[in-house]
């Protein structure tokens, strides 16, 4: 199941307020955090293959400051800054491109991608495996290329010490489908807390994740409840 969580659990697991969408191992970590969002009016349009192992994320735009008046939106989106520090655009790029050349492993990237204001789900732990340069609407920016891990992420846990177990994205749009019409509450009890997109059939017996007839709302309780009953 994918856990939906709120801002401050995002802070709590990593220690820090990811204030951007891209954050290159900041903090000195071992890998990097990216913040998504696939909704209409999100401001990149970051893409998740059906499946949901594969994300296109986009590239952010230089900060307003260096685009010598420009509409942010109009200019290429740069791996330097004008002191010639990468970006985090470039900071990505190089991890990717190092890959590539086979000069280190895939950059480890968090993925948490919003649903609506305050309420986030975790996407799981991605690997960085490519960039590339493309045009839209007149301009360059980055894309980059994130495929869905096995790996677990211990690290991650709320204050419940409750580690998501399921990594299958539920795409955005059926997310927020569910979150309105199960009310943002348990189905079962009306619970608010910890609240989980839960699969009615699981994925692992064939469930599908795009299609909202097969996704709930569910308590922590009520999702630990119905995992015991389907593990056994
Ligand atoms: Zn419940």
């Amino acid at each position: 199941m994918t856990q939906i969580i709120s801002y401050k659990q995002i802070e709590d697991a990593e220690g820090f307020r990811p204030e951007s969408g891209m954050n290159f191992r900041t903090n000195n970590k071992n890998y990097s955090i990216v913040l998504m969002s696939v909704r209409d009016d999100a401001p990149y349009e970051d893409k998740i293959s059906e499946d949901g192992k594969i994300i296109y994320y986009v590239g952010h735009n230089l900060n307003k400051r260096y685009c010598d008046g420009k509409d942010p939106y109009t200019v290429d989106q740069p791996l330097f800054f004008p002191s010639g520090k990468l970006t985090q655009n470039g900071k990505f790029a190089k991890a990717a491109n190092y890959f590539k050349d086979e000069l280190q492993k895939p950059e480890k990237v968090r993925v948490y991608q919003k649903i609506k204001k305050g309420l986030w789900s975790f996407n799981g732990v991605f690997d960085l495996v490519d960039v590339s340069q493309e045009n839209s609407n007149n301009r360059k920016v980055h894309i980059f290329k994130l495929v869905l891990t096995n790996e677990s992420v211990e690290d991650f846990q709320n204050e419940d010490g409750y580690l998501p177990e399921d990594n299958r994205i539920i795409p955005g749009h059926i997310q927020i489908e569910v979150y309105k019409r199960d009310k943002g509450q348990c189905v079962k009890c009306g619970s608010k807390d910890h609240i989980h997109l839960d699969h009615i059939i699981p994925f692992s017996k064939g469930g599908t994740s795009k299609d909202a007839k097969n996704i709930q709302l569910l308590c922590r309780r009520h999702n630990l409840k119905k995992s015991d009953k389907v593990g056994g």
